[in-house]
């Protein structure tokens, strides 16, 4: 009569380990299942990253309209009275207190800690951004193609 320990033994024929191949294999796979989640860590990084340089961007565009609604500046204006300057949107170190401005820190893209380029004079028009992207890699493609530019500006 055969006992279920001799069938569990004709499956393993030796009780000594597993041979070279078969821990080769092993090593192979883990390797494997490794390279296919840095691949992965890859992707989700550069996603988050564009992510938040965009909402950087729209953090930047709501303090530049909410300092001409509070100033009644309008859109596209070429010469404001009061001129807005870019420490009156975003505290740079060292610069204006935190106090006093719509961005209490310098945001800055997250890939390459790069600055934003500000432009606030003219005033930017209706739908037309603030700020945009200075990331030498990702500041000037749009965002369906890895970039960091937004994919409509409509109605900023
Ligand atoms: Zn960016």
């Amino acid at each position: 009569m055969k006992t279920k320990h001799s069938v569990i033994k004709g499956v393993f024929p030796s009780n000594k380990g597993m041979t070279l191949i078969e821990v080769t294999v092993v090593i192979a796979l883990i390797l494997s299942l490794i390279a296919i989640l840095l691949v992965g860590f890859n992707a989700y990084k550069l996603g988050a990253d564009r992510a938040k340089c965009l909402l950087n961007i729209s953090n930047i565009q709501k303090a530049g309209r909410s300092w001409c609604n509070l100033n009644e500046v309008s859109a596209g204006e070429t010469a404001p009275n009061p001129v807005l300057s870019e420490s009156d949107l975003i505290a740079k170190s060292g610069g204006a207190s935190a106090k006093n401005v719509f961005i209490p820190y310098e945001p800055k893209c997250p890939s390459h800690s790069t600055s934003y380029t500000i432009k606030v004079s003219p005033i930017p028009d209706v739908g037309e951004a603030f700020a945009t992207c200075a990331d030498p890699d990702f500041g000037g493609k749009p965002a369906s193609a890895g970039g960091h530019l937004p994919k409509s500006t409509d109605g900023w």
